[in-house]
């Protein structure tokens, strides 16, 4: 198991919550995944998650991400999560960590721009997103912490190109593209199970 995943387990009892624990990692895919996942948690947010050295890079996007250029969305750092936490979606128990309903809100392919992990590192990763709802270029920009913040805060910003678009909300196509299913309905344990995307090469 992964070193990186020791802040993801001490903060979930898995006895308690359905979430993967990260003990077994699913294969390595040839191009790298990401995720994203809306949580309706104490204060809704989209977990944004990208595949890099077999674990998912993650960030909270209080507000979501957009298509819009001149929309600087505040991606708070959070730990890294396990691979397999990209096919997650149903709700976490009440009171647990992070207590609340999970959608797959979308999913594909992204290319860093050079080396992603010197990228992190200097804070500032461009990238290409290949998903359902999200695609076209964007860059996570590490923002100047302070010194009473613990976390690290970046900027998640589209960049100008063909994908780019202000006219409508990204935000309202809001079924899983994992399951369709609306969020009242996963909070309800209704309708089918999630199309795994990251553990089924290991599953077949
Ligand atoms: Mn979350």
């Amino acid at each position: 198991m992964p070193a990186k995943l020791k802040a993801y387990r001490a903060k979930r009892d898995f006895t308690r919550t359905a979430e993967p624990s990260g003990a077994r990692s699913p294969a390595p895919a040839k191009s790298l995944r990401f995720v994203v996942q809306k949580h309706d948690a104490t204060r809704l947010h989209y977990d944004f998650r990208l595949e890099l050295d077999g674990v998912l890079k993650s960030w909270a996007v209080t507000k979501g991400p957009s298509l819009d250029p001149r929309e600087k969305r505040l991606a708070v750092e959070v730990e890294d999560h396990p691979l397999a936490y990209g096919d997650f979606e149903g709700t976490i128990p009440e009171g647990a960590y992070g207590g609340g309903t999970v959608l797959l809100w979308d999913r594909g392919r992204w290319r860093p721009e050079g080396d992603p992990k010197q990228a992190l590192r200097a804070g500032e990763l461009k990238f290409i997103l290949e998903g359902k709802k999200l695609r076209g270029g964007f860059v996570l920009v590490r923002m100047k912490k302070r010194p009473c913040e613990k976390r690290s805060n970046w900027l998640l910003i589209k960049h100008r190109d063909e994908y780019a678009g202000a006219g409508k909300d990204v935000l309202d196509e809001d079924v899983s593209v994992a399951s369709g299913r609306s969020m009242a309905q996963i909070a309800a344990g209704e309708g089918r199970k999630p199309r795994p995307f990251i553990t089924k090469a290991a599953r077949a």
